[in-house]
């Protein structure tokens, strides 16, 4: 069964808005829904298009290739996804990525990729958990060193959302550094020309059409790092 309302925080634009994202869902989402879960995943093409109709980074500012409009336009895309029931893309995360950009990239990061982030030409994702650290974030293995030019990142991540298909994923890791304050950070991971960098199974978290749409949802992966070359995002450690 689904369900028609009108939020309080509706108006003439983000209604209009609101009816690009329906009639995108419906004609490139919902017929091939069935087919995302089986394989776990939307394809990039989707992205891209979701990117060329403004559909993503909605409130990242217009500078950096966003809309430069306000959360509302977020919540209506995922909304109408949750609504739907529709799954193997999460733009929610990707969002996420690029608000931890925007808040504390350098402008050379945000330059570079925010616009990509915004247009769908980079899916976002983002890597804590481990198979051995989950809630407690401080056991993680994966670790950056420098080697004089550049950070190299070894380790593994599991349950990442969007990691079958990121391109851009922040990853956190620890340093190996002598300051106490310095123990770990957030690297910005592109994974073409990654030689090290793979991605494991698919991990299948739900697999059939839920009864009740909930929320959108997205089928995560492992993945893994070896030598893989990263850059520290700016004011990126967490002591
Ligand atoms: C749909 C989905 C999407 C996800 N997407 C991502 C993603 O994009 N990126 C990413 O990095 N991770 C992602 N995760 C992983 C998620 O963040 C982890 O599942 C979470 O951090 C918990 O880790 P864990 O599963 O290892 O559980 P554990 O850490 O083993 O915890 C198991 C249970 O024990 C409890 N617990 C743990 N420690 C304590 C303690 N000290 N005291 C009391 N209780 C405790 C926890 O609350 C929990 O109930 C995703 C998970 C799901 C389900």
């Amino acid at each position: 069964m689904t369900y028609e309302f009108k939020p309080r925080w509706f108006d003439r634009d983000v209604e209009e808005f609101n009816e690009t994202v329906e009639r995108f869902l419906d004609t490139e989402m919902v017929p091939n829904d069935e087919q995302a879960r089986i394989d776990g995943h939307v394809g990039h093409d989707i992205w891209r298009q979701a990117g060329a109709l403004g559909l993503l980074c909605t409130d990242i500012p217009t500078e950096y290739g966003g809309a430069g409009a306000d959360y509302r336009y977020e919540a209506v895309l995922h909304e109408a996804m949750g609504r739907k029931g529709l799954t193997g893309m999460s733009p929610s995360v990707h969002s996420i990525i690029a608000h931890y950009f925007l808040n504390h990239g350098t402008e050379d990061q945000k330059s570079k990729y925010l616009p990509r982030l915004a247009n769908g030409s980079l899916v976002g994702a983002i890597a804590m958990t481990e198979p051995n650290a989950g809630s407690d974030l401080k056991g993680i293995k994966t670790k950056a060193s420098f080697d004089g030019e550049h950070y190299v990142l070894n380790g593994s991540k599991t349950f990442i959302t969007n990691g079958y298909l990121a391109e851009l994923i922040l990853v956190f890791s620890k340093v190996d550094s002598d300051s106490a304050k310095d123990q770990f950070s957030i690297f910005i991971l592109e994974t073409s020309n990654q030689p090290g960098f793979s991605v494991g199974k698919r991990l299948k978290k739900l697999d059939s059409k839920p009864k009740i749409p909930l929320s959108s949802f997205s089928i995560t992966s492992d993945s893994h790092l070896t030598r893989c070359w990263a850059e520290r995002l700016a004011k990126g450690y967490i002591s």
